[in-house]
């Protein structure tokens, strides 16, 4: 696994690293690419806005001492239609986009209202990943999620902070039910560490051991290397515009 594709900075707000750490621990890592995805303007402690998103391809350089910086952010969906917060005039520019559920930011509902509020968000076409599915405070439906996500060519996240157990509960039984679904649909699964400080970049041990546990096609894994992401990407493309 050389990429991972979810990680914070202290643009979060409740993350503890800077973008230049971050580079630094991957490169010690042996990383060959990372996402950086701070939290949507929608999560309370976040200090980034719209602007701050799109401008990020233009500040940060694509390759910084040979790792690949993927310049991304985790948007929130904020209601059961799928909206995220980030409009869409401002997608284009963002070169990969995780959306996630947070409770902080929509009240859960029934796992029948869940399930179409992940499904509107693939459907709408603005997000490439859904973050962290693992149906812990959100109950989800993964037969209808892993279809649906077939259908829009979205990837599901393999979550390394979840899978731990210390932030959203034990999910390890939800995330195998996720991944059952997955491999009989063909879906694309993504790994992050969700890292919220320097020492977990590439942090991703959990999720390959269930991946390996459940025989996962390799080449439906995203993060296994940059070829393999940049595959995704461009069918990726084809779902949305990428300037
Ligand atoms: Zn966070
Ligand atoms: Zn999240």
């Amino acid at each position: 696994m050389k990429i991972d594709l979810h990680s914070h900075t202290i643009l979060s707000g409740h993350a503890y690293s800077t973008l230049k750490e971050n580079i630094e621990a991957a490169k010690i890592k042996g990383i060959e690419a990372f996402a950086v995805t701070d939290h949507g303007p929608a999560m309370p402690s976040s200090q980034q806005d719209a602007y701050h998103i799109v401008n990020m391809r233009l500040a940060v350089p694509e390759f910084i001492d040979g790792v690949r910086i993927i310049r991304g952010f985790e948007s929130n969906i904020i209601d059961y239609d799928g909206k995220i917060d980030l409009p869409s005039e401002y997608t284009p520019y963002v070169e990969y986009i995780i959306g996630s559920l947070h409770e902080i930011c929509i009240v859960p509902r029934s796992k029948k209202e869940n399930t179409e509020g992940v499904i509107n968000a693939m459907a709408s076409g603005f997000v490439d990943v859904i973050g962290h599915p693992d149906g812990f405070g959100f109950p989800l439906d993964y037969p209808a999620i892993t279809e649906a996500a077939k259908e829009y060519e979205v990837a599901l996240e393999l979550n390394n902070n979840t899978l731990k157990g210390r932030v959203r509960g034990d999910c390890r039984e939800n995330y195998l039910e996720m991944l059952y679904y997955a491999k009989k649909n063909g879906v694309y699964i993504s790994v992050g560490s969700d890292a919220h400080f320097y020492t977990g970049i590439g942090d991703m041990d959990l999720s390959s051991a269930m991946l390996k546990e459940v025989g996962y096609p390799e080449e439906l894994i995203i993060s296994k290397n940059l070829e393999q992401f940049n595959q995704f990407m461009k069918i990726r493309r084809q779902e949305r515009t990428i300037y």
